[in-house]
């Protein structure tokens, strides 16, 4: 992978009058700049399972993911700049042979060297059998299968070197803020995280019924922990948002639009559709329902998404 990124991103503070009256300090962590194709926490979930392939001797990557997934752009990239093959496994049997019809995601995959093939709804469902599973072993000896969405316990690793950044930048951090897919990049940040009492990490889902999301996530984010130093030992508080997901997954009401657009506007700074504009109305959300108490200092992880088609 092109290791040529910013070491570390910017932590900006933003600044405006409803932050004052209730006295919180807020900032953004610019995890969208560390990349422009492999963005954001697409790039931390990535890393450490590069490395594995490279020493493992893997020669493809396969995955799978929606036509408008982020993932499977970073994936593309990633494993063309480490000289890997890949195969994306795409939701949606219409859109085969059909490039005219695709995203400016797959194309971008497809530009990358990614060979895409399109599943049924059903096949995609059932993607994790040992059927399928079993195939694709044997179409590919050195193949490496990375779960949709990227998250695995490799990609909660990656999440280590975030929170040493955000620990630096800003150690008095009290509340930080993500949104979640699948709940890795939460784990990740819950398992890596520094214990103080005072803190809180809040994932906001961009999903419907995302509490079946929580086991998982709580499997992810407990594992291996005793052997990370004693200042981890003891987990973080943490919580699932389950109201702000807006109508569910990619759906955009026209107050989120608009409040989109407001943000943008005000602090210069551009959200993805998809999740981080969720995150950030949920903040307001809470901040506005006295939820946030005085003296709070919020982190606000920027995610990335942008590289795509929003
Ligand atoms: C994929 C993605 C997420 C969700 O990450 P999970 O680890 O699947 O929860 C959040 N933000 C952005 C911008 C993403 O692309």
């Amino acid at each position: 992978m092109n290791q040529s990124i910013s070491p570390i991103t910017p932590m900006t503070q933003l600044r405006s009058a409803l932050f004052d009256e209730h006295k919180v300090t807020v900032f953004i962590k610019r995890d969208d700049l560390n990349h422009p194709l492999i963005q954001g926490n697409k790039w931390h979930k990535l890393k450490l399972n590069l490395q594995y392939a490279q020493q493992q001797n893997i020669d493809t990557l396969i995955t799978f993911g929606g036509a408008y997934s982020n993932h499977i752009a970073a994936t593309a990239y990633a494993a063309k700049g480490a000289g890997l093959k890949s195969v994306g496994y795409i939701r949606g049997a219409e859109l085969a042979g059909l490039p005219e019809t695709w995203s400016k995601t797959l194309l971008t995959a497809a530009e990358n060297g990614m060979e895409l093939r399109f599943l049924t709804r059903q096949a995609y469902r059932d993607k994790a059998s040992k059927a399928f599973t079993d195939a694709l072993h044997a179409e590919f000896s050195n193949g490496y299968i990375l779960p949709e969405g990227g998250s695995n316990d490799l990609a909660i690793d990656g999440f280590s070197s975030l929170m040493n950044d955000l620990e630096q930048q800003q150690p008095n951090w009290t509340h930080l803020y993500t949104a979640v897919g699948t709940g890795g990049t939460l784990a990740g940040l819950i398992k890596h995280a520094r214990y103080k009492k005072q803190r809180t990490i809040q994932g906001v889902a961009v999903l419907k019924q995302a509490d079946y999301l929580l086991p998982q996530i709580n499997r992810w984010s407990s594992k291996g922990l005793k052997t990370l130093g004693t200042e981890h030992i003891k987990q973080v508080n943490w919580q699932l948002l389950l109201n702000y997901h807006g109508g569910g997954y990619a759906k955009l009401s026209n107050e989120l639009k608009v409040f989109k657009s407001d943000i943008e506007a005000q602090f210069h700074i551009p959200l993805d559709p998809i999740y981080t504009v969720k995150m950030v109305y949920a903040f307001y959300q809470e901040l506005k329902r006295g939820q946030i108490k005085p003296g709070a200092t919020v982190i606000l992880l920027h995610t990335g998404g942008l590289q795509g088609d929003g």
